[in-house]
């Protein structure tokens, strides 16, 4: 039982302290228990708790589009918010949609996503989803999207190496999009760094911007899923700027508040959003706890921290320091197959063969049994399972921006001594 919780430390009812290096589901990118952002909640809860989003919109809401526009890349600079990374992208498919029919094209509705992905846990998120395990018991989905494989080099679906392959992966959405007939497919929905299905994947050189040309191209949408990467995560202020590729939509979500309130957002560009305005009005879309007073305050606050304290920046030199002290105290093991990450999102993946790089089955529960014995030593960490299918196992290291050195080697010695002690 979880019962306090200050920086990086989380603390339980036995007074046990917790490292967070895994900042709960990647979301306290600010650490904990920042009083800013109590007073800004409180301050807000008393002077406007709630206001109906189709009647009213209020400071807090202007303030907190207005303070994301300027780090927004592109004219991505029009927000929708909502409570969770789910809904965001549920937004994001009927944005992608309503900006179709805007336009006359109204047999756009097919959504094309990528194997081994994860956005979200309602019906129209899982259709996208990529893992089995996610998406099986819920067959046959309202409107299932059309898959193709991930980036994924070090297990290629096509069995080529990059830079070598030319990028199939990605001329398979090029393929994809003129076998399902013209101006049939809304949108691709694709996290720029793959987070916890991949285990902190980046893209491949070159591959952000051939899908963003295939997808100009087509008059296809491109929706950049940030809920992980977003504000900051991987040392840029969004995944996409790293790689300068902006999507047409992008989603956003934990990082958002730092953890402290629930809220997520989409961003559409001025242009997208001007078409829905001329050809439909405005976007049909709302829920009662949409643009939610109190959590644009929250999330106000955590963007003014970010820039206050310069943590993006921080982010990306943590991050490096991290990479280093992952790589220095893994190399050696034998059941690390691999060590990658941008900015403060880094993967350990395992294997049971390091020369074939031959996945542990997931019936030896590696990542989970790792995950418990660092949770022992009060180390938190993320697990990752099914990066080849079934199996295949990695942990996810993605501490909140404020970590220092001293409490990264700490967590890279742990994750050393638990692989000693546990395979
Ligand atoms: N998209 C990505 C990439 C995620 O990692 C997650 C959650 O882990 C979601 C969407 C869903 O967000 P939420 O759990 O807030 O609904």
């Amino acid at each position: 039982m979880a019962v306090s919780s200050e920086g990086v430390w989380i603390v339980d009812a036995e007074g046990k302290r917790y490292l967070d290096a895994s900042g709960g589901a990647v979301v306290v990118n600010l650490g904990h228990g920042r009083a800013e952002i109590a007073r800004a909640v409180a301050e807000q809860l008393g002077k406007l708790s709630y206001a109906h989003p189709t009647m009213f919109t209020s400071p807090p809401v202007e303030d907190l589009a207005t303070a994301l526009s300027v780090h927004t890349p592109g004219d991505l600079n029009r927000f929708y918010f909502m409570t969770s990374g789910s809904e965001a992208n549920e937004t994001a498919l009927k944005l992608a949609r309503q900006i179709h029919q805007a336009r006359g094209e109204h047999d756009r509705s097919v959504l094309i996503s990528r194997w081994r992905s994860y956005h979200g846990l309602t019906m129209g998120a899982l259709a996208a989803a990529g893992r089995p395990a996610f998406r099986v018991p819920f067959m046959p989905m309202l409107h299932d999207a059309v898959h193709i494989p991930p980036p994924y080099c070090l297990r290629c679906s096509y069995g080529l190496e990059h830079p070598s392959c030319g990028l199939r992966c990605a001329l398979a959405l090029d393929e994809t999009i003129q076998n399902l007939g013209p101006k049939v497919v809304s949108a691709f929905l694709v996290e720029p760094v793959s987070g916890a299905t991949l285990a902190a994947w980046p893209p491949p050189e070159g591959y952000l911007q051939l899908v963003r040309e295939i997808c100009s191209r087509h008059g296809v949408l491109l929706i950049f899923d940030e809920v992980m990467t977003g504000m900051g995560r991987t040392g840029d202020w969004f995944a996409g700027c790293r790689y300068g590729v902006t999507p047409d939509i992008m989603t956003l979500g934990k990082g958002l508040t730092g953890g402290y309130l629930a809220l997520s957002a989409v961003a559409v560009t001025q242009e997208h959003y001007a078409a829905v305005e001329q050809g439909l009005g405005a976007f049909s879309h709302g829920g009662t706890y949409s643009h939610h007073p109190v959590g644009c305050a929250a999330g106000l606050a955590a963007v003014r921290i970010l820039e206050q304290e310069k943590l993006v920046e921080r982010a990306e030199a943590m991050g490096r320091f991290l990479g280093q002290q992952l790589r220095e105290h893994l190399a050696d093991s034998p059941f690390v197959g691999d060590v990658r990450g941008v900015g403060l999102l880094w993967g350990v993946e395992l294997v049971a063969d390091k020369k074939t790089l031959r996945p542990f089955a997931r019936s030896e529960k590696v990542a989970e049994r790792l995950w418990q014995h660092l949770f022992e030593q009060g180390v938190i960490l993320y697990k990752a399972v099914g990066l080849a299918g079934v199996d295949g196992d990695a942990l996810v290291v993605s501490p909140p921006f404020i970590i220092n050195q001293e409490q990264i080697t700490l967590v890279a010695a742990a994750i050393k001594e638990a692989i000693s002690e546990v395979l």
